[in-house]
């Protein structure tokens, strides 16, 4: 295994106990691996309701699970309250990714993360969410600023996760843990939508639990 290079990180303003969200293993395999290797102390909060169906959120948990129990970092599973989500979904449906739908899901996963850190003595929370190309960092930094503000003290730590080989690492983790590799987003409209995108094209729909990374160096 090769030995992965990277700068030293620490927390904004002296803040010594991160609450990381996490979003999926190969999200957060570079996301926490940086973070461990800078001595920062942290715990995985794992809260995403929005992943549809249960079967494709079952797996992208146990994934990310079994990687934080190798590193040896607690591991918080919170609800799957996929009622709430939908209530805060509606009307939004077709709205398109990175609009304003992302932005009320974003939200309701910061503001989860803000509360449980508040109520356990996490003084800064970030997320795993804002490494994936396919995401808007300002977007979600906003988010994370927001439900950190109404908690005094709260920091929301906004690490570029992509920077100085970040986004490389990202996928070399990803490929020598051989994570499972989704292929949409998370909600049910993602899924839809990448569906519809891949029949334009004339490619096959998705299918759920098949793809891992490196695979397709094994053909
Ligand atoms: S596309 Fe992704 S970020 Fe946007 S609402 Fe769906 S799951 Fe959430």
């Amino acid at each position: 295994m090769s030995e992965l290079i990277r700068e030293k990180l620490s927390l904004p303003n002296g803040h010594d106990k991160l609450l990381l969200h996490s979003c999926c293993a190969p999200c957060s395999g570079e996301v926490m691996e940086a973070i461990q290797a800078s001595g920062i102390e942290y715990t995985i909060f794992f809260y995403n309701p929005n992943i549809h169906p249960q079967k494709e959120y079952t797996l992208r948990k146990e994934e990310n699970m079994r990687f934080a129990e190798q590193h040896g970092i607690p591991f918080i599973d919170a609800d799957y309250d996929t009622d709430n989500w939908f209530e805060r979904a509606r009307g939004m449906e077709n709205e398109p990714e990175r609009g304003i739908r992302c932005t009320m899901c974003f939200d309701m996963r910061f503001e989860r993360t803000a509360l449980y850190a508040f109520e356990h003595g996490f003084s800064a929370i970030s997320s795993s969410l804002g490494i994936s190309r396919w995401k808007d960092m300002k977007q979600i930094n906003g988010c994370g600023e927001r439900a950190a503000a109404p908690y005094p003290g709260m920091v929301y730590w906004d690490y570029n996760w992509r920077k100085k080989g970040g986004s490389a690492r990202m996928i070399e983790i990803s490929k020598r843990e051989r994570f499972y590799q989704q292929e949409y987003c998370g909600c049910v409209y993602s899924l839809r939508d990448s569906n519809l995108h891949r029949k334009a094209q004339g490619r096959d729909l998705i299918k759920l639990g098949v793809k891992y990374y490196g695979d397709e160096d094994d053909e």
